[in-house]
């Protein structure tokens, strides 16, 4: 993860490698890139995922409620199908039994033709008595063409009357078979149809009277009401103008009806259907309508009677009809929720367990594996987002780094250095505010949005984080006191669309300085020089392939005196210098840094090199210089590169430079960064006829106790050791113990930087065997060299220091 990051904070930061302290990526992190990408693209994976449940759960509901549908359909069919069926039922009984009443009345009225309907024969008694018997009539009789009747009642009584006046007795003596509607018999105190049938004269058609019979009205209903549902139902028998003729008993009807008729509702009819009901009654044509009573849709079918004007009229619930099919209706309701709901849950559970992968997706590309807290890509995101949100506010950036932490890790071991870490980032953490925030974005650098009023403010909490590394206890205990270099970037109103990475620019700009200067509280805040600065290194890494190419790079050299000897050249240092046709001369301090950092280095070094070996081959092998050593130097980056040695080897080999006349330089962070690498590397270069120097040893974390397993030629001894300050003394005292260490390890020990004459005493007087340093001369032109060393020497033969 940290080179992924690394990657992006190349890209981010112009070039810029955001740690001091590069290739210390020990935290083993993930390997996922850290781009939204593969996140956003899972998303919307999964977005077209569940829209296809979800369409797929609307095409299956919509099925259902199709397939619903059409089993209420089909069941609305069958209930009318069973309705019409019914009603013809009814129909068809209601005809078939009152044309039975009517066949037996005409069998009984031929048996009467020859007989005086009144004469009270035994055949007429008989006639009277068996149908009365038999039939369970409630009165039959016979009457004479004048309409005066014989007639038994109920209970067998026989009566004589004038029933000339009745309808039924009137319409038979005209020769039709009548039936009444119902009307009260006033013997019986029945409600009774009296049904009337002419008697013929034997042999003619002239009618000679009736035969006429009183049924009980339930008969008829019975018939009627006989397929009706538990009371549910009804069925009445109505004239055409939709008055009752024979008005159903059912539960149903009691409750609608008003009495009188079908039009004589509780719930009146829609005046549509009622006028339509009317219009088929009064026409003959049978109908079929809906009606809701009481919350229950009933079908409703009237059908013509061939008897009178009469209609049967009957109503069903539509529910009852089609139970069978309701509840399977019903049971696939049921069934397609179950399963829509089964569906949901599924879907649900996929999105769980999808939201569970995102989140370790989400870690994977936003939490720092070691630290466990917001990595810098997060923090680029939530960062942007409270600048965004908190126009306004007060914020300045803060990039961190811990003072040598590759020294830290190789002192104490890596997993001090892990501890280290996450003790400080939890304690970053902690000093996190609402409205702030923080990440770790690679080895040991973090990264902090914090809010403040005053610079003071945001000094005191840097300052204060960074003394919390200093009571870190595994290093504390041993002694060491661990420091932080911060840069801060306070963030103003004329930075609007300047984008968080080219602020963390700014930041990191700050920190290199407070890297570069050091001093007391290891904090700087970024300013407009160091604007200028950058775009410095910018103008150089435009420029630095073409002066490359136009030899604009030259060495300087700078002897090293033999203090022990009467102060003979024994050797000389190659310092580069960039000879610019526009700025002159320009230190090497100005460009080394830079080149290190974009890896320039590589071919500077081997430049040098070259121009060094070519010199030494021109000096001294052609034109007689006494042999003295040439020392390179070589940076960490060069070392580092696979065929180092051979390359090297094959210029000294081109330039035919005898063994032991060239020293390589190496940096002395470098023994710490990989020490058995560094040993081979020192191994190989001596046997291939290199002298090796460890140089600038003092300036940083040396460990005297690591030489013992380093065997160097020589030890330069940094210049810091011989600034002139209160600690003289003491600064002495352990240069003398460097110096007689070395010595006793076998290595020559130069000493740098050395400005006083006085300096030069005293290591004289410690064995020191040589200073390379302005008080006797300053780096010059190659081309002075040669020169210099012949005042100098004054054309002796310099004393071979190596031996
Ligand atoms: P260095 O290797 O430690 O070289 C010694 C530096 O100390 C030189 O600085 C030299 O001019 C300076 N110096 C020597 N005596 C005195 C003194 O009495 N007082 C003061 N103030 N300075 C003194 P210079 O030439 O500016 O080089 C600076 C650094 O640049 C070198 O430090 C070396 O690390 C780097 N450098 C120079 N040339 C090359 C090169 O070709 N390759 C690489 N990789 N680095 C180089
Ligand atoms: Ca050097
Ligand atoms: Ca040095």
């Amino acid at each position: 993860m940290i080179d992924n990051i690394k990657r992006h904070a190349v890209f981010d930061g112009s070039g810029n490698q955001f740690s001091s302290e590069d290739g210390v990526a020990h935290n083993g992190g993930g390997k996922k890139s850290n781009s939204g990408w593969p996140l956003s693209h899972a998303s919307s994976k999964v977005n077209r995922i569940y829209y296809l449940a979800l369409a797929v759960i609307l095409v299956f509901m919509g099925l259902g409620l199709a397939f619903i549908l059409y089993c209420s359909e089909v069941s609305k069919e069958d209930t009318v199908g069973y309705i019409q069926g019914a009603t013809q039922q009814i129909t068809f009984a209601l005809e078939q039994h009152v044309k039975d009443e009517f066949q037996t009345l005409m069998a009984s009225a031929t048996a009467a033709e020859d007989e005086n309907p009144l004469a009270e024969s035994a055949t007429i008694r008989n006639l009277i008595k068996g149908m009365g018997e038999y039939n369970s009539y409630v009165a039959i009789g016979l009457a004479d063409s004048s309409g005066q009747a014989l007639w038994r009642d109920i209970y067998g009584r026989q009566h004589h009357s004038d029933m000339s006046g009745e309808d039924f007795i009137q319409q038979a003596l005209t020769g039709k078979n009548t039936l009444t509607s119902p009307r009260l018999d006033t013997v019986s105190g029945l409600e009774v149809n009296y049904y009337a049938v002419p008697i013929y004269l034997t042999g003619s058609d002239k009618i000679k009277g009736a035969l006429f019979v009183a049924d009980q009205e339930d008969k008829l209903r019975n018939i009627v009401e006989h397929s009706l549902y538990a009371g549910l139902g009804l069925a009445h028998i109505i004239n055409r103008n939709g008055d009752y003729v024979i008005e159903s008993k059912s539960s149903l009807a009691t409750m609608v009806t008003l009495g009188g008729g079908i039009f004589n509702l509780r719930i009146p009819w829609d005046t549509a259907m009622e006028k339509r009901i009317r219009d088929d009654l009064a026409n003959g044509r049978s109908g079929r309508v809906e009606k809701d009573f009481y919350g229950q849709n009933r079908l409703i079918a009237y059908a013509p009677l061939k008897i009178n004007d009469w209609y049967v009229f009957y109503a069903v619930p539509e529910n009852m009809v089609s139970a069978g099919l309701k509840s399977l209706t019903i049971g696939a309701v049921v069934i397609i929720s179950v399963a829509v709901a089964l569906f949901i849950l599924f879907i649900v559970l996929i999105r769980q367990a999808n939201n569970q992968s995102r989140q370790s997706l989400e870690t994977l590309a936003f939490v720092d594996p070691l630290t466990q807290k917001r990595n810098y890509q997060k923090f680029l995101l939530e960062g942007t987002e409270l600048l965004r949100v908190n126009k306004g506010t007060r914020y300045a950036l803060c990039y961190s780094d811990i003072k040598g932490f590759r020294y830290i890790n190789g002192l104490f071991g890596r997993a001090v250095g892990d501890h280290l870490l996450c003790y400080w980032a939890d304690f970053l953490d902690e000093i996190t505010y609402p409205g702030e925030v923080f990440g770790r974005m690679g080895a040991d650098v973090f990264v902090s949005l914090r809010k403040y009023r005053t610079r003071q403010e945001i000094e005191a909490r840097v300052a204060g984080a960074s003394s919390r590394l200093a009571v870190f206890p595994e290093t504390l205990a041993r002694g060491y006191k661990v420091e932080a270099y911060s840069g801060i970037y306070v963030i103003d109103d004329s930075d609007e669309g300047l984008s968080l990475s080219a602020m963390l620019d700014r930041a990191i700009s700050a920190h290199k300085m407070a890297k570069a200067q050091d001093n007391g509280d290891r904090l700087r805040f970024y300013s407009h020089e160091m604007g200028v600065q950058k775009l410095w290194e910018a103008e150089v890494e435009a420029k630095m392939e073409a002066a490359l190419e136009h030899n604009e790079f030259n060495i300087y050299l700078q002897p090293k005196i033999d203090i022990q000897h009467d102060d003979r050249i024994m050797g000389a240092e190659a310092l580069v210098r960039w000879v610019s046709p526009e700025k002159g001369v320009i230190a090497p301090k100005d460009f080394i840094k830079l080149f290190e950092h974009n890896g320039f280095i590589v071919k500077l070094d081997r430049f040098v090199f070259e121009a060094a070996c070519r010199y030494y081959n021109d000096s001294v092998i052609k034109c007689g210089l006494p042999p003295y050593v040439l020392s390179v130097n070589v940076s960490r980056l060069s070392l580092m590169q696979p065929d180092f040695v051979r390359i090297y080897q094959n210029i000294k080999e081109r330039y035919s430079i005898p063994d032991k006349c060239l020293e390589l330089e190496f940096t002395e962070s470098l023994v710490f960064e990989n020490h058995a690498l560094f040993r081979s590397i020192v191994r190989e270069c001596q046997h291939s006829g290199f002298l090796c120097s460890l140089d600038d040893f003092g300036a940083g974390y040396s460990a005297l106790n690591l030489l013992r397993s380093i065997h160097v030629d020589v030890l330069k001894l940094d210049g810091l050791f011989f600034q002139v300050d209160d600690e003289e003394e003491r600064g002495c005292k352990l240069v003398e113990n460097i110096v007689s260490m070395a010595k006793s390890l076998g290595m020559k020990t130069v000493a740098e930087g050395v400005h006083a004459e006085s300096m030069v005493k005293q290591l004289r007087a410690m064995g020191c065997e040589a200073v390379q340093g302005n008080v006797f001369a300053e780096p010059m032109p190659a081309e002075e060299f040669q020169a210099f060393v012949e005042v100098w020497n004054g054309y002796r033969t310099a004393i071979n220091y190596i031996i």
